[in-house]
């Protein structure tokens, strides 16, 4: 799996850093980053696409069908 953030469209509630803060982190005024690259590990699955789904403005995209 791997995802990408969206920053444009972010509006700053946080879900994401809370469902997977290995993958997310906020700004001072709560807008997200992502960590990384977006490729996501079997171990971080679940969360990601936790947030992938909570995310009010889905900023939070999944790439294509690559593997993994
Ligand atoms: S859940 Fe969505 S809107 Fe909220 S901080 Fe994360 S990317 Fe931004």
């Amino acid at each position: 799996m791997r995802v990408r953030l969206d920053r444009t469209m972010c509006d700053g509630f946080g879900i994401c850093a809370k469902h997977a803060p290995e993958h997310f982190s906020l700004d001072d005024w709560g807008y997200a980053s992502m960590e990384g690259d977006g490729s996501v590990s079997a171990e971080q699955r679940d969360g990601v696409h936790r947030a992938l789904l909570d995310c009010p403005v889905h900023a939070i995209i999944e790439m294509g069908s690559e593997r993994g």
